[in-house]
């Protein structure tokens, strides 16, 4: 071991009296991967820099809302400014608006939408709204997606649940569970099943169109369309969760990719720049049913806080204002990433599968096509646990689960890519 860790492993006996697991959010602990989480301290660019002093290229970018780098000078002046002038009133502000319009030109499906603190609010929301705008119970979402920790989501989820292998949660009733049906994803014949056996029954499909909490999965040529058919002509409603996707994979998100439109959209992540922010939205007609003009309630003491939505107004600036270059550039810098370690891993006789969709990508340590969570879960856990510490070790950070996406943000060029090829040269050289 070349790097000190004495700080962050003091850091670490703390927060474990405090915190359980010494994390705020399972998905941040090393269970899976082994070895010492370092403590991060400040970050610039591309880069984390922990308590000890240690630089490590990021390749989590705090789970996909850094796309412009960490610290972007007009991300922060932004919210300093919007911090001078109070953190909070619980009354509307304009920034509301200005954000929620430019929202609106990104993503053309979302007429009306409302904001939130988080992708799970937006998520637990969209699906409420789906329940009470079509007066239906049932839910389909697919094996390795995560919408979030709300109730009825934990089921057969991705993300930190498929990292420890929790098949639900303790805590979710029985009689909740019952209404979420959990279909293998890319499988349209599973869905025609699903709705052939209630028909009238289905509230909604909600799906990551591409989905990242399994590791990074595409969805099959026509899948999206498929499941729009299906939900249209049952008179269910599509949620695209876009949390992940929205503004990553393109400013308007996998819709514009892959040509669908939704009845309802979630966003996270990117909008809120860095501070905690979702939002739900799409038709009109569906979102008028939400409180105070309809029945179904939803509400937030620090919904459309001002220093969130300073932040995503900034973010979402710059990726509209250089919305070619930014997402081109993104591209060809993941496309050396994915590529030049996937030759690396060749000639080390490493067997990887990797998958990627923009700046959105996995390594998976397997030799079958990975198309669905059935598939990504042959991959070889162990394999990705010394390849993440090999990682770490030559100063690359990636997200600590072989079941979640990697992300590169605007501030990593030429030189990022050097670096994550050579450590991965020696990373992969203790794989076999
Ligand atoms: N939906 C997707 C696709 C996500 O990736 C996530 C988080 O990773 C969520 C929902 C939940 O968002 P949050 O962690 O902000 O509650």
């Amino acid at each position: 071991m070349t790097r000190s860790l004495t700080r962050s492993r003091q850091l670490q006996l703390r927060a474990e009296q405090l915190l359980p697991g010494g994390v705020d959010s399972p998905v941040r602990a090393f269970r899976a991967v082994g070895g010492d989480p370092p403590f991060v301290a400040r970050a610039e660019g591309a880069y984390l820099f922990d308590a000890d002093g240690n630089r490590y290229l990021d390749f989590f970018g705090s789970w996909g809302p850094m796309i412009l780098g960490h610290a972007f000078p007009p991300v922060v002046e932004a919210i300093r400014e919007a911090a001078g002038k109070g953190a909070s009133f619980g009354a509307s502000t304009a920034a509301e608006g200005d954000l929620a319009e430019l929202v609106r030109r990104c993503f053309p499906s979302v007429e009306k939408l409302r904001f939130v603190s988080s992708g799970t609010e937006a998520c637990m929301s969209a699906v409420r709204l789906a329940r009470g705008f079509t007066g239906r119970n049932f839910v389909i979402k697919f094996e390795g997606c995560y919408h979030g920790h709300s109730d009825a989501m934990l089921v057969k989820a991705g993300s930190g649940v498929a990292t420890l292998g929790i098949p639900g949660s303790a805590g979710v009733p029985a009689e909740t569970a019952m209404h979420t049906l959990a279909l293998p994803f890319n499988d349209l014949e599973a869905v025609k099943a699903a709705f052939a056996a209630r028909p009238g029954e289905i509230a909604c499909v909600i799906v990551e169109p591409v989905v990242g909490n399994a590791g990074t999965i595409p969805p099959a040529e026509g899948y999206l369309q498929g499941l729009r058919e299906i939900t249209e002509r049952d008179g269910a409603l599509l949620i695209l969760d876009e949390v992940m996707t929205g503004f990553r994979v393109s400013l308007g998100g996998a819709q514009q990719v892959y040509g669908v439109k939704p009845d309802l959209t979630t966003l996270g992540k990117i909008i809120g720049g860095g501070l905690p922010c979702g939002a739900f939205g799409g038709r009109a007609d569906v979102m008028d049913k939400l409180a105070p003009l309809g029945p179904v309630y939803q509400a937030g003491t620090l919904s459309g806080n001002p220093l969130a939505m300073a932040a995503g107004i900034a973010t979402l600036r710059e990726l509209m204002a250089r919305e070619g270059e930014i997402y081109s550039g993104l591209e060809k810098t993941t496309k050396a990433i994915a590529d030049g370690v996937a030759a690396v891993a060749r000639e080390a006789g490493v067997v990887l599968t990797t998958n990627r969709v923009g700046s959105m990508f996995t390594w998976f340590f397997t030799g079958e096509p990975v198309t669905d969570f059935a598939s990504a879960a042959t991959s070889d856990t162990a394999a990705f646990g010394r390849f993440h510490r090999g990682m770490l070790e030559a100063g690359v950070w990636l997200p600590p689960s072989q079941f979640e996406a990697a992300f590169v943000s605007t501030a990593h060029g030429a030189t990022e890519v050097e670096m994550v090829v050579e450590a991965a040269r020696k990373a992969l050289v203790n794989q076999v």
